[in-house]
């Protein structure tokens, strides 16, 4: 490609919108344009050039274990989602409007309906499973803040696979083969990423692995272990049960005057007594389906603190809010004293698992300015749930060394579905005894489109892009410092036409403009390597620039093919 033609409109300015260094880099470098400033995007010739590179990657791996590429519609017919059920419960993402005749229709913001409608129509016996089927295509989501450019639109690209299987066992070998596959992927585009183990919802275990490329600027904070491989999701992430060093306040079982305590820290320094032995009784609204709530304490050490998305799994709701001092009251509960043990009759207690061995322990007696002492919980019959946010330092549940937090992109996300949307569709199969059976599946997003912001997030220095070899819109730019130069022109066109005939992706910057101008959009646009053809060609001599730390070699122009065949 020659730069004179192409369409690639580089800007000094910073939209106002962006703060992220991709945001600034895709736009600034002419590779999107926003329309409207809401979400939606544009992509430029070379944007869709990096974002066909990337779709090339993920298509050729997932081919190459035998997932076939489908194209589903974009526009779903509202019916489908309600046989899910989703169709009511999905909130305002879902972007759902009428056709001419007045049929409900939405914008697919993820597909499960619609290929499972496809199966169901086509697949009968187990003989025709396992299948593996799978489409890069556009999603919308009417986001509540759409915002990072390609991170978070409303319409973007995104790879959606959807596995179907006659049993459990078939289910999670594939599952396996894609958590591999997507390795393979987000090697190959040369990103520094970790697999998490991440939120399951109702369904729980290991069923859920997000992909997260290291980023400072990650909207999803993970948990890390430096020794072994372990890492998941906050609200996934698990430690080894804590101990406590300090003194257990034992006591024997009664009722004690405490006013104006209300808080862990002010218990704590009333009793002299880590909190480790103290009950933190949070009060939450669950918010269930059918437009149903209820009041639910949830227990756990006062040392520790209450991860929502955990909670709201424990009791199966869609989501936990704040309970109001009305709704606490009117429910019987006194806030700032409230107990897991004196929980007035009806109110849903769960208790963390770290509360199943606790003794000495001092909670609330739902009573104002009074809590109770000497609390034994060992043994009691109760609901017990994993509720603990893991906090750092806390010790890797694997290997025992201390955890940390970091900060990932989430680009990739691999779920273990079963049957939730075979079962209500009715995508069945005939077994060996012709009995019919559910399909078992799981399903396999990867956000093509936030992959392009979040390859630049991870790869960028204050000059623009550094495109992994994998994702550059060229493998190679070419510029002429002086295109009135002829010696320097005539260099410039021989290396192009050499370098296209091997079949190199080579960008030939032989503008008329400044070389300082040209020189700012190479390092903006971010191609791997460049040969800069300048005044030094009269000593024999070209600049060979390798984009990752600006590093420029002086090379006579002998050496320049060889090097370029070498490279490429
Ligand atoms: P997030 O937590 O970031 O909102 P999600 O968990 O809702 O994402 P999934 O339903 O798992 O997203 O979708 C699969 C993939 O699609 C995600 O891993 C992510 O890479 C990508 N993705 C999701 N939402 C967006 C968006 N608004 N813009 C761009 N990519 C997105
Ligand atoms: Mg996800």
């Amino acid at each position: 490609m020659r730069f004179s033609r192409l369409l690639v409109p580089t800007t000094k300015e910073t939209p106002n919108d962006a703060t992220l260094a991709s945001h600034i880099y895709l736009i600034r470098g002419g590779f999107i344009q926003s329309v409207g400033g809401s979400g939606l995007y544009n992509f430029l010739p070379l944007g869709k050039k990096v974002l066909d590179k990337v779709r090339a990657v993920v298509k050729e791996e997932l081919d190459k274990v035998g997932c076939q590429e489908v194209a589903l519609s974009f526009v779903t017919p509202a019916s489908l989602w309600e046989e899910s059920g989703r169709f009511e419960k999905y909130g305002k993402e879902l972007l759902r409007f009428k056709d001419r005749k007045n049929n409900d229709f939405i914008l697919g913001p993820t597909h499960e309906e619609m290929m499972v409608n496809m199966v169901r129509q086509t697949v009968k016996s187990y003989k025709q499973l396992p299948l593996n089927l799978y489409q890069i295509n556009l999603k919308f989501r009417d986001e509540i803040r759409p915002r990072f450019g390609l991170m978070r639109g409303r319409e973007f690209l995104m790879k959606d696979g959807y596995s179907f299987h006659a049993s459990q066992e078939d289910m999670e070998r594939e599952f396996n083969l894609m958590e591999e596959t997507y390795k393979k992927i987000f090697t190959r585009l040369g990103l520094e990423f970790r697999v998490v183990a991440a939120d399951s919802g109702a369904i729980g275990g290991s069923g859920s692995k997000e992909f997260m490329v290291l980023a400072d600027s990650g909207e999803d904070t993970i948990v890390v272990c430096d020794n072994c491989d372990y890492g998941a999701n906050i609200e996934a992430a698990i430690r080894q049960e804590k101990v406590c060093e300090a003194e257990a306040p034992e006591a024997v079982f009664s009722k004690f005057h405490t006013p104006d305590t209300k808080t862990i820290e002010a218990l704590s320094t009333f009793f002299h007594v880590d909190p480790y032995y103290l009950v933190k009784t949070v009060a939450k609204k669950a918010l269930y389906d059918e437009g149903k709530s209820e009041t639910v304490l949830f227990a756990l050490r006062g040392s520790d603190e209450l991860q929502e998305v955990k909670a709201c799994n424990a009791v199966g709701a869609n989501d936990l809010i704040e309970v109001t001092e009305e709704e606490l009251s009117e429910a019987g509960l006194v806030a700032g004293y409230m107990g897991p043990t004196t929980a007035p009759e009806g109110i849903k207690v769960v208790y963390d698992n770290n509360m199943k061995n606790a003794s000495s322990m001092i909670c609330g007696a739902n009573e104002e300015d009074y809590h109770l002492i000497g609390n034994d919980f060992k043994g009691i019959d109760a609901a017990y749930a994993d509720l603990v946010a893991v906090q750092e330092n806390d010790l890797c549940s694997c290997c025992g060394e201390p955890l940390r937090y970091t900060k990932g992109i989430e680009a990739g996300h691999i779920f273990q579905l079963g049957t939730q949307y075979s079962k209500p569709l009715g995508a069945n199969f005939l077994d060996e005894n012709g009995k019919a059976q559910p399909m078992v599946m799981g399903t396999y997003g990867i956000g093509v489109s936030r992959l392009l912001a979040a390859i630049i997030e991870q790869n960028h220095d204050d000059k623009g892009c550094i495109w992994t070899k994998a994702s550059a819109p060229f493998d190679l730019q070419i510029l002429v410092s002086n295109i009135k130069d002829e010696a320097q022109l005539a260099l410039g066109e021989k290396l192009y036409a050499s370098m296209l005939e091997k079949g190199v992706d080579v960008l030939l910057d032989e503008r008329k403009d400044r070389f300082g101008a040209k020189m700012k959009d190479y390092e903006l646009l971010g191609v791997p390597y460049a040969v800069v053809i300048g005044k030094k060609l009269a000593d024999g001599l070209v600049e060979f620039v390798t984009r990752d730390g600006m590093v420029k070699e002086e090379i006579s122009i002998d050496a320049i093919s060889p090097l370029l065949n070498e490279k490429f």
